[in-house]
Order: C-alpha cells, then structure tokens, then sequence
C-alpha cells in the first residue's frame, strides 16, 4: 500500500482563499488586518523566513509592517517597540522573529507581547490556554498539523497518537491539541528508550526531532497518518524532514512531504491567526448593538 500525500501546499493555497473574503471584509469597514513582524540582526534563515511572511500577508490583502532592528540593539528598546505596537490599534498581531541575538531574552520578549497580539501563541498566557483548554492562539505550526489530520479525514478521537519531540512551539503544543481532540497521547523525547516500540503503536505519528531518517519504515504501524514537521538537509543539501518518506509511504495511510508539507501549512496559519486577532479587534471596537 502507498501513503496517501496529505499535500501542504494546496492546503495551504485552500486556507489562503477562504482568508481572503474575510480580510476583504475587514478592510472594507477600514479595519484591514495588519501583521507587524520584527527580525533583530541579519540571520539568512530568518531573512527569508521573514520575506515569505511579508509576502504571504499582502498575498491576502493584509498589511504588514516589517522592522528590520540591528543585532547590537539593546533589549529594553526592543522591548519599547512591542510595547509601542502593542499600543497601536492599527497592528493586530506581532511576531518577534527568532532566534534572536543572544544578549536578548526570548522570554522577556514573548512576555512583553499582548497575549491578544502573540500571533506565534508562545506567551504564557496562550501557552496556559492551550493547556486548559481555553481560547487562545495556538502555535502555528501544530495547528497547521491539526488541520492537515482534520482535512485528510483522520479523527484523532480514540486514536493513540505519538508526539516524537517535546519543545514548547511544536512537541508539547501538538500533544496538547491530539489530547484536547481526544486522542490517547505519548510524548518521545532523547531520553525515551527504545523509540520505535512507541512509534510502532501510533495510530497518528507526528515527527519534530530535527534529525533526518529519525523515524524508518520498521518504525511505522501499517495505515498510520504520519506527519512529518523536521527540516534538515540531506547529504546534497536539500530539504528533508525526520522521516524516511519513500520507505515509510510504502508503510502509512496517509504522509505528508518535505518540502510541501507542514512548512507552507505553518505559514497559512499565522495568516488565521492574525486575521483572528482582527477580527477580535473589530469585535471589540464594534458599537453594542442596541
Ligand atoms: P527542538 O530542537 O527544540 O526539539 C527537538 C526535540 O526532539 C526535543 O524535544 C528532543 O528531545 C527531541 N529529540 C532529539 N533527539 C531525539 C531522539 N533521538 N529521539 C527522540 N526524540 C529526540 O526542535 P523544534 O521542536 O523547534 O523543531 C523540530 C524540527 O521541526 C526541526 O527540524 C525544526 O527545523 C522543524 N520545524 C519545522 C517547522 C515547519 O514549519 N515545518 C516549524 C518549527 C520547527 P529533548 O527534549 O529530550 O532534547
């Protein structure tokens, strides 16, 4: 049996074009949702990281606002920008780039945010949302992986999913959100002996490791969905994720590609949440109805 290819990019187009009239909406009452993004130094990564996210905005007609901030900039002016966009009824969403220089806490940044405005959900109070089942913004790339499931037409509901990798914007978020559609869920970590007898077990197998070839074929329980989130390079240094993809499709239901996978989803979701900070901005502004 062949995996089915759950394909990112065309999801991703999908979710763009249902954004689109949305937007349109908004910016029709003069309340265009806008995006301000802020990249500290001059990573290449995080250059282009940051380009596509620009482009990806006016590619659905919102606005974005782009602050390009030298690497020796101290802290406490960064912390006044987002305390300045914070401010700014004009600026739904606020998305600090990183990682960021290390004189910078990363964690003083993302709790300078307005939780209303932390479009990544890596404040604490989104982070706390997510984890008792509150509303909140959800990390963009574990909510782009709930809804490649939800369109592939896997329910996670009884199902046993396994979560290989535990960090705070992909790992535990992902666990929280199979949990919360109520899968049965195992979390892996370097410290997990014998992998592949979890991995083996898993009805949905999602892969956020960030080592090329991490889960193989004799990993994979025949007929898993298996979402692969790592991006690696391989010897010829192209674009890879953590799964074996040509011996492991041979073995799953359903798999989704590197390139063309969880990457182009991650992107469309920041565009939901900023639109949905938008619209929780025009909610609020809105006269009651009387
Ligand atoms: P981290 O490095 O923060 O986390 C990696 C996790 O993998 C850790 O929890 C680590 O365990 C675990 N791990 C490492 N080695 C093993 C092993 N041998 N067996 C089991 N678990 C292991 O990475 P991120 O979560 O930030 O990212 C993971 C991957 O996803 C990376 O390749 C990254 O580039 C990619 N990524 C892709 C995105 C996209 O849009 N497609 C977005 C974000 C990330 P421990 O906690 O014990 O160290």
């Amino acid at each position: 049996m062949t995996a089915r290819l759950i394909d990112g990019n065309a999801l991703a187009r999908q979710t763009r074009a249902e954004l689109a009239p949305r937007v349109a909406a908004l910016a029709a009452r003069g309340q265009q949702p806008a995006l301000a993004v802020i990249l500290v130094g001059d990573d290449p990564a995080s250059q282009v990281y940051v380009k596509h996210k620009v482009a990806d905005c006016e590619g659905v007609g919102m606005r974005s606002i782009l602050d390009r901030l030298p690497a020796d900039l101290p802290e406490a002016a960064l912390l006044a920008r987002i305390e300045a966009l914070n401010a700014d009824p004009a600026v739904h969403g606020i998305l600090v780039q990183l990682p960021l220089p290390a004189h910078i806490d990363a964690n003083k940044v993302i709790a300078t945010i307005a939780p209303g405005k932390d479009v990544d959900g890596f404040h604490l109070a989104n982070a706390g949302a997510l984890m008792v089942g509150q509303r909140g913004f959800r990390p963009c790339t574990p909510y782009g992986c709930m809804r490649m499931l939800q369109a592939a037409g896997v329910e996670p509901r009884g199902r046993h999913a396994v979560v290989v990798g535990r960090s705070n914007i992909v790992g535990k978020p992902m666990a929280m959100l199979l949990l919360q559609a109520n899968a049965t869920v195992t979390i892996c970590h370097s410290a997990t002996p014998d992998l592949a007898a979890f991995t083996r077990q898993a009805d949905i197998l999602v892969a956020a490791v960030g080592r090329r070839n991490t889960i193989t074929a004799d990993m994979v329980k025949p007929g898993a969905a298996v979402i692969d989130v790592g991006m690696n390079r391989n010897e010829a240094g192209r674009l890879c994720g953590d799964v074996d993809f040509d011996a492991v499709r041979e073995v799953a239901g359903w798999i989704t590609p590197v390139p063309g996978g969880v990457g182009p989803m991650t992107r469309a979701m920041l565009l939901v949440n900023t639109l949905e900070a938008a619209e929780a901005a025009a909610a609020h502004a809105a006269p009651a109805a009387g």
